[in-house]
């Protein structure tokens, strides 16, 4: 019997499956991503991880035949290492992975990518159509894309293609982006950054009325979706996001050519009807190439974890032509 392991390796949490070749998942494995205080202690929490789902499988870690890994970014690809990691201490300068991997099962087949890049080949793997051209977009702290073009996942020499979340869309530059450049879409339209921009909305204009809580500290996305068609306010920050979120997707659409664009992410997948839907209805009037089909995954939060266990089942690709067994 062939076995294969996805480890989705995220800022919060750290989840492992194994599965057999039919890619029935037969063991897991979910913790805490450990804050350091090295990037060694979080390269040893990966391998215990999937030590457990091993043994939760009924297995032994050398019977897995290869590993896919989506992971937090950025990354020396070479050394297949997180390097220097922004959403974890600073203490976490190097997270070696690739290799400790291969150690551990014995096998050289271990797939690395960005945490989007294992969405877009779970979505394709997991796609009824396996399409060669596609987008995943996700939506949630941050703004990122995986693509797939002519079958190939894009990666880019230094593992930093498909930033789309960076993507200039304001050429006003009203909202300075967490990399600190201005009027990118993850500025705008991200989890964490939808409420500063609707308190730059509030100051536009004073005549607003509102009731969300500008002022506290813990306002947050919710609970503008929540006032949908309620508040003036929350109504007209959902209907600026509509407005950046398809410029957004138009130039996805322009630059990559997908025959599907799939969204995940909390933000797209809690409030379909408030922040897909309109990007549905607007992104065919913007667009002068062929519109792709718009979708959300199925997958919720697995499609990373699902998406790096296609990779280890195809090859690092999501094509099911390439499955092993
Ligand atoms: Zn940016």
């Amino acid at each position: 019997m062939v076995y294969y392991a996805g480890v989705d390796l995220g800022a919060t949490n750290l989840r492992v499956v194994v599965a057999d070749g039919d890619g029935t998942i037969v063991g897991s494995c979910r913790t805490g991503t450990p804050r350091g205080p090295t990037g060694i202690d979080v390269t040893e929490a990966v391998l215990t991880s999937l030590r457990e789902a091993c043994t939760a499988a009924g297995i032994r870690p050398e019977q897995v035949e290869a590993a896919g890994i989506g992971s937090i970014g950025p990354f020396d690809l070479a050394e297949g290492a997180v390097i220097d990691p922004s959403n974890l201490p600073n203490t976490i300068d190097r997270i070696p992975l690739t290799g400790p991997i291969e150690k551990l099962i014995g096998s050289e087949d271990v797939y690395l990518h960005n945490d989007t890049a294992a969405g877009v080949i779970g979505e394709r793997f997991y796609s009824d159509r396996n399409p060669d051209d596609m987008v995943y977009i996700t939506i949630s702290t941050g703004i990122g894309a995986g693509v797939a073009v002519d079958g190939k996942v894009l990666s880019g020499w230094d593992g930093n293609a498909g930033e789309a979340g960076h993507y200039v869309v304001d050429p006003r530059g009203r909202m300075t982006c967490g990399c600190g450049h201005d009027g990118h879409w993850e500025a705008y339209c991200s989890g964490s950054n939808i409420p500063d921009y609707a308190r730059l909305l509030a100051d536009d204009d004073p005549t607003i009325t509102t009731e969300l809580p500008l002022e506290d500290p813990d306002f947050a996305a919710p609970d503008i979706f929540e006032l949908a068609g309620e508040d003036e306010l929350a109504d007209h920050v959902i209907e600026q996001l509509a407005h950046w979120n398809t410029i957004g997707v138009t130039n996805v659409v322009h630059a990559f050519a997908p025959i599907i664009v799939s969204f995940g992410g909390a933000v797209a997948l809690e409030n379909e009807a408030l922040v897909v839907d309109p990007i549905r209805e607007r992104v065919p009037e913007m667009v002068m190439t062929n519109m792709p089909q718009i979708t959300t995954t199925d997958l919720g939060d697995d499609v990373v974890v699902r998406g790096a266990l296609a990779s280890a089942m195809t090859g690092g690709t999501g094509d099911r032509r390439r499955l092993r067994s």
